[in-house]
């Protein structure tokens, strides 16, 4: 027989979750404004709200937390992190920064001014709350399949070529800030973008001058996708399709929440001195020295090694094995899923499971109240709720899929875990006639809603 894939590590330290019964979780959620963002953890058997630093370091991960020099300047911590991102990702120059965001932060300061364009694939929320901030444009550019959740293609991340040289044609120069390919593309559900994409875009932007910057919070799942989907590169290694991957870059930013493995972290990566100089400026002015940004050395030493155990092969298939593995017991279950399955999580088709209760009560809201009452699991709406109010109109923006979101953390749950989650969604979908009502909006903030927002059953 041929032996079965298992994870490639064990377990050394368990954290206890709490079981809870339905009756408490009828009141808890009731309690919380039938808003999971205001649950406690605690009431939470397993949480799947999202995969951002809640993965599980490793031993080697917490040795290096004991070695991490605190110098405010010089670290030796520093030059740790510094020399992984030159051996794994071949950037000479980089930044450290307290998380994603405030990557995007720092960097967009020097490339984004009012009444720029920003092409790019689905940018994620906060890259496009940074450019907006500025009063620039996000453009996007994604390919026109990845809207439609049934239709499978390897590379629903991709960046449509026609649609970003209309933007690079239209625009002057300076007008266009850079290019960004997120990767992989959360916002169109954690799907890759082929090599060949990558290629093409940095060739494009190269004819019209512009830097492409990779929004690389997913870097290693995408580089999985590479070598097990795209044709030619099945013999090529992670560490070498992700070395590649990145020569089609200017420079990066990084979430290292996500697949550096650590709860808390981000950096910015380049090539280019001067563009380092003057990000550098910021950098100090926001987050911190150059060699800190925000975080202590443990974190850096955390991030270096983090970044070596991501972009191995077996953790990697263990990894996306996990999302998928979800997928098909789900798919099993009738259970209507985005196809093919995403890098880090399940997207549930909600639209679909509660056809019968009008949109304007929240259908994807709806299923995430209703999978927490059923068996204590915690996903997160992407729906009209996220999607919130129009800045001028004030009307909801109802999007074109109302969406649950599953986000697995990193080597934190067990295939059992993915049972529990897969029969207690398909109990749902089983009782989903009986699901006749949904929710409505009593109180919520001017912008962002969903963290805040209260609601009240219909
Ligand atoms: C999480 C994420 C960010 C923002 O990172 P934070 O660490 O949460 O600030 C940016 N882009 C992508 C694609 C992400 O997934």
């Amino acid at each position: 027989m041929e032996l079965p894939f298992a994870e490639p590590y064990r377990i050394k330290m368990v954290e206890s979750i709490r079981c809870s019964t339905r009756e408490q979780r009828e009141q808890w959620i009731k309690d919380a404004g039938y808003n999971l963002f205001n649950l406690r953890s605690d009431q939470v058997f397993i949480d799947l709200l999202t995969d951002s630093g809640t993965g599980a370091m490793s031993d080697k991960q917490w040795s290096e937390m004991m070695l991490g020099d605190e110098s405010y300047a010089g670290a030796s911590s520093y030059y740790k992190l510094k020399a992984a991102i030159q051996d794994l990702l071949g950037f000479e120059y980089f930044l450290p920064t307290h998380q994603g965001r405030a990557a995007e932060n720092v960097l967009f300061s020097v490339l984004v001014k009012a009444g720029d364009v920003v092409p790019g694939n689905s940018h994620f929320d906060t890259t496009k709350g940074h450019i907006e901030f500025r009063k620039a444009k996000a453009i996007d550019c994604t390919i026109d399949e990845a809207f439609n959740t049934t239709i499978e293609h390897p590379f629903k991340g991709n960046l449509d070529l026609n649609k970003l040289e209309d933007v690079l044609k239209n625009h002057p120069r300076e007008q266009v800030s850079m290019v960004i390919v997120t990767i992989t593309c959360n916002s169109s559900g954690g799907q890759p973008v082929s090599m060949a994409n990558m290629k093409g875009v940095k060739e494009l932007a190269g004819k019209y001058g512009v830097p492409v910057i990779f929004d690389s919070a997913r870097f290693a799942e995408n580089a999985y996708f590479i070598k097990t989907r795209e044709e030619g590169q099945q013999d090529k290694n992670i560490r070498e399709i992700v070395a590649e991957m990145f020569s089609y870059a200017d420079g990066m930013t990084m979430s290292s929440k996500k697949d550096a493995i650590v709860n808390i972290g981000g950096f910015i990566a380049l090539r280019d001195p001067e563009l380092f100089r003057k990000a550098s400026v910021f950098n100090i002015m926001f987050e911190g020295f150059l060699t800190y940004g925000g975080l202590a050395g443990r974190d850096l030493n955390a991030i270096a090694q983090g970044l070596y155990e991501a972009t191995d092969f077996n953790y990697l298939k263990s990894r996306v094995g996990q999302v998928a593995l979800l997928g098909q017991k789900l798919t099993g279950f009738g259970v209507p899923v985005q196809l093919p399955y995403g890098g880090h999580a399940i997207f549930i088709d909600a639209s679909q499971v509660l056809s019968h209760i009008p949109k304007e009560h929240f259908r994807a809201q709806t299923l995430c109240v209703e999978l927490y009452i059923e068996a204590g699991i915690r996903g997160v709406e992407i729906g009209a709720i996220m999607a919130d109010r129009d800045p001028v109109t004030r009307e909801t923006r109802y999007p074109t899929l109302e969406l649950m979101r599953l986000a697995i953390p990193r080597r934190t749950y067990t295939n059992d875990h993915m049972n529990y989650v897969a029969v207690a969604m398909g109990n749902v979908y089983e009782r989903r006639l009986q699901i006749t009502s949904g929710y409505a909006i009593v109180e919520e903030a001017p912008i962002m809603r969903h963290f805040t927002v209260k609601l009240s059953k219909i």
